[in-house]
């Protein structure tokens, strides 16, 4: 073989190599996630409607529902490898637990109003724990309280104490889009701060 045509076998291997598809190191966290987050309940239908990876269907149009700030929908912006509903406290403790045992960063969203991308962006692998389906309201005006799960949005609270009471309110932001979760976490100012103070004034975290 000459110089010429061993340089060009080189070359062409090295082409070979490189135009072959990279490991789907992706899919293989995403299908072992899977198994991990179904055997914490011992339910093989556990993920359906749950769990959803890149390549399922709904995760388009789910990212999409969260990215308040378009500046994120960008392709090159990374997005999660997967993206969890929890339905109950139960899948966001798989969630979590199967997020760490795969070296995934685990982002919360509650309403995705975070505009700097803090909920839904992240630079190393991650997933999104989205509460969109943990938004139940009770209200005790007895007790003067309410319990709030914290995916729920600031106007279904306001909506839910008015149809109780037409003396009650919470002191929170104006936004009614704005996420319980988020709001009071870091705060929650709004029109009756002054005599009341802030959200995160008024409100008890449960233990689990
Ligand atoms: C249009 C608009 C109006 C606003 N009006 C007001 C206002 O009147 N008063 C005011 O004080 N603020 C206001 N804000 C700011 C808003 O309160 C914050 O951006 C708040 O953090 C948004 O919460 P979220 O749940 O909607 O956002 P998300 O993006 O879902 O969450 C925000 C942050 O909280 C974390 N987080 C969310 N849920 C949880 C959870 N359950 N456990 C742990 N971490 C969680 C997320 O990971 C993220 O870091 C406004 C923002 C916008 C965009």
């Amino acid at each position: 073989m000459t110089l010429t045509s061993a340089k060009s076998l080189l070359l062409s291997i090295t082409i070979f190599f490189s135009i072959l598809p990279a490991p789907s190191f992706s899919f293989d966290i995403e299908r072992s996630f899977l198994q991990c987050f179904t055997s914490g309940s011992g339910n093989s239908n556990l993920t359906s409607g749950i769990v959803f990876t890149k390549s399922s269907s709904s995760y388009n149009h789910l990212l999409q529902s969260f990215i308040r700030n378009l500046r994120f929908s960008d392709n090159s912006v990374p997005k999660p490898n997967l993206i969890v509903t929890p339905r109950e406290i139960l899948h966001i403790q798989n969630a979590v637990l199967c997020a760490k045992k795969h070296g995934l960063q685990a982002r919360v969203v509650s309403g995705g109003h975070d505009y700097e991308g803090l909920s839904y962006v992240s630079d190393v692998p991650f997933l999104i724990i989205d509460l969109v389906n943990l938004r139940s309201i009770t209200i005790d005006i007895k007790s003067d309280s309410a319990w709030i799960e914290a995916g729920a949005a600031l106007g279904e609270l306001y909506y839910a104490i008015a149809k109780h009471s037409k003396i009650h309110g919470f002191p929170a932001g104006t936004c009614p889009t704005v996420g319980v979760g988020g709001h009071l976490s870091g705060g929650g100012f709004g029109t009756i701060f002054r005599k009341y103070g802030l959200a995160a004034d008024q409100i008890m975290m449960p233990r689990l």
